[in-house]
């Protein structure tokens, strides 16, 4: 799809979720919208990359998109899914996901969330030497039919955001495999485990250059390799790549492709695609974020200090990163009548503010933009991903609607609800509100 293609469906989506009144200046002032036509295109191209030789799992981190009927679309495509919470391992399982088609890596698993996912099935990737010793307690007293793998942290380094780097010499996650001692330490511990089977590393995500996720992906088959070699036996049949690429929140152009990525795993990592090793990936944010926008009414206008500043009801509460990063997470935003056409005329710079009490409360400063006016619609581009699916309740707005959406080839925009706009009672109820209305109601005091 060219950029004016991508501009021109949303336009359509927008009109026809104003006419709809999914949005609507009284009832529905944000509203996001997943395209799920785009979705599919995206879930192809992944599949299409990796090459037949390579037995694949890809699933989809739930993370990334955790919203039930997404998940289940995802699943129709041929997905599977990885939860790195029980949050998420439930809404995998909600989605209709066989067990066996769903990754568990938390970086915190308690002995009750190991406990039930041994006992479900699922593939575990064990992020350290303490959780290693639990599952030896678990498997003392049941068996398992998970694939059970360890997450390694390839220590190859940061990408441009730090806090989405996972593979740093000091990251957080998984066994660094450099540290004194540990690649011994790792090697004893396949050598004494024959169901620790996979290998599993994530390098990072948004700001990660492609030859850095590689590499790591490298030392992750290198590892495998040095085991199976060591140990004299094929023990290590799969490798979990994680998931990590990034998106272009510059324009409408999908880049990197994952054809791209694939080509630079096949220069790093050749014995990836020889067919001896298993495969799963764990993409979200290239699988979703282009395929989505969020829209809000612009509320009021205003000038102060002599700066145009747009009130609209999209903030922090949907564009969490973009408020709190702004310079590491910029979103495009194009603005819309109040019938959903694109303005072009009178671009000046303009704040867009959002709804919540503070002042950083904004997704963009001094944005040239067509002039906007109370009752006008903004788009928050490229935000079907970690964006508006996994709200912050600051200020206890509400989590807005999220709709699905195709185009048929007449044209026709059809929407289906993912996720109903919380109400009043919604709000009151995750604030503890059932309380005072039920007190001698389950939990009351
Ligand atoms: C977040 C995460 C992913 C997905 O990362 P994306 O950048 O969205 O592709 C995959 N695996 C693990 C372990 C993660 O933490």
């Amino acid at each position: 799809m060219t950029g004016s293609q991508a501009a021109e469906r949303r336009e359509r989506i927008l009109g026809a979720a104003v006419r709809q009144r999914l949005l609507d200046p009284d009832d529905a002032v944000l509203a996001a919208f997943v395209d799920l036509d785009g979705v599919a295109a995206s879930v192809e191209a992944l599949h299409r990359a990796f090459p037949p030789s390579v037995q694949a799992l890809h699933a989809f981190a739930a993370k990334a998109n955790c919203l039930v009927p997404v998940l289940e679309e995802l699943r129709t495509h041929g997905m599977g899914c990885e939860a790195a919470s029980p949050g998420e391992l439930a809404q995998a399982l909600a989605a209709g996901f066989a067990p066996e088609r769903i990754v568990f890596d938390s970086p915190a698993k308690t002995r009750a969330d190991l406990d039930r996912a041994l006992a479900l099935g699922v593939a575990v990737n064990v992020d350290n030497f303490q959780e290693l010793s639990r599952v030896d307690e678990i498997l003392a007293v049941r068996s398992s039919t998970s694939r059970i793998g360890v997450r390694i942290n390839p220590q190859v380094g940061s990408g441009d955001i730090a806090a989405m780097s996972t593979a740093t010499a000091t990251s957080k996650f998984g066994i660094p495999l450099e540290d004194d001692g540990n690649r011994e330490r790792l090697l004893d511990a396949y050598r004494d485990r024959p169901w620790l089977t996979w290998v599993h590393a994530h390098v990072g995500s948004q700001g990660c250059p492609l030859d850095l996720i590689a590499q790591g992906i490298a030392k992750a088959v290198t590892f495998a390799e040095k085991v199976n070699s060591d140990l004299g036996r094929r023990q290590v049949i799969g490798i979990d790549i994680g998931g990590g690429l990034p998106v272009n929140f510059g324009s409408d152009e999908p880049t990197p492709t994952f054809d791209e990525y694939v080509a630079r795993l096949q220069a790093h990592a050749p014995a990836l695609f020889s067919g001896y090793f298993q495969v799963v990936t764990e993409f979200g944010r290239s699988l979703l974020a282009k395929n989505g926008f969020t829209a809000a009414y612009v509320e009021y206008t205003k000038t102060s200090g002599g700066r145009p500043i747009a009130i609209t009801h999209a903030g922090a509460q949907v564009a969490t990163r973009t408020v709190f990063m702004p310079e590491a997470w910029p979103l495009r935003i194009t603005a819309h009548d109040p019938a959903g056409a694109l303005k072009h005329e009178d671009v000046v710079p303009q704040d867009i503010a959002g709804p919540c009490c503070f002042a950083g409360d904004l997704i963009a400063q001094a944005r040239p933009l067509p002039r906007l006016a109370p009752g006008d619609i903004v788009a928050l581009l490229d935000t079907g991903a970690y964006y508006s699916s996994t709200p912050f309740h600051y200020n206890s707005l509400p989590d807005p609607a999220v709709h699905g959406v195709r185009i048929d080839a007449d044209g026709n925009v059809r929407f289906r609800l993912l996720r109903p706009a919380e109400t009043a009672q919604h709000v009151l109820a995750r604030t503890g509100g059932w309380i005072r209305a039920h007190p001698t109601g389950p939990g009351a005091p």
